[in-house]
């Protein structure tokens, strides 16, 4: 099976960042998502894993090229042997809003299946207390969501929202080490189970 990593933004992308704490600290989405990419790519690579990042600029690649290049691979391998999962950190402007979440396109695929995976291993993996944020409505934990990396890809896709970077007590957890590794761990050890079925 082949992983295909996705980065989320660019550099250059207006907002996707915390604000800056009193400690000086901030988290820029893009940094820290090329961070934990870039850990779980080489993770995965250590247990044989056939993985690449579509992205590997450092500036915003649009949703359309992103899209471009993971089908270019995906109908290369198969669409069925192949899974996008794309690296976010959440916020809403309250800053109030806290937790771990997972989206997958409108309807019933197997992307749900994987989902539920990843939503496993993050409750299995994130400190106790850390909130789970889903939509059981529909029989599984993550969101259906109309966003263009999970409906213009062809081969099944994901989206993991890895905390709020906008509330402190997320903010500091993504930062810290121990919070860097869950989160890398959350997407390796996910991706295994799906690669090694
Ligand atoms: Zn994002």
């Amino acid at each position: 099976m082949k992983i295909l990593i996705d980065n989320g933004h660019g550099i250059e992308t207006p907002g996707k960042r915390s604000p800056v704490w009193p400690d000086g600290s901030q988290l820029f989405e893009w940094k820290y998502t090329r961070e934990i990419a870039r850990r779980v790519e080489s993770e995965l690579q250590k247990q044989g894993i056939d993985v690449d990042r579509i992205v590997k600029e450092d500036t915003d690649v649009s949703l359309s090229e992103r899209c471009k290049r993971a089908n270019a691979i995906a109908d290369k391998v198969g669409i069925k042997n192949c899974l996008l999962v794309s690296i976010h950190n959440n916020a809403l402007d309250t800053g109030r809003a806290s937790g771990w979440e997972i989206h997958t396109y409108l309807g019933k695929s197997q992307s749900d299946e994987f989902a539920t995976t990843f939503w496993n291993e993050a409750k299995s993996i994130l400190p106790v207390g850390t909130k789970m944020r889903g939509d059981h409505s529909d029989g599984d934990p993550d969101f259906d969501s109309n966003f263009a990396i999970l409906r213009d890809t062809k081969c099944p896709a994901v989206l993991t929202e890895n905390l709020f970077m906008d509330n402190p007590n997320d903010c500091r957890y993504l930062l810290s080490n121990e919070g860097k590794e869950a989160i890398t761990k959350i997407h390796v050890q996910s991706i295994l189970k799906i690669a090694r079925k």
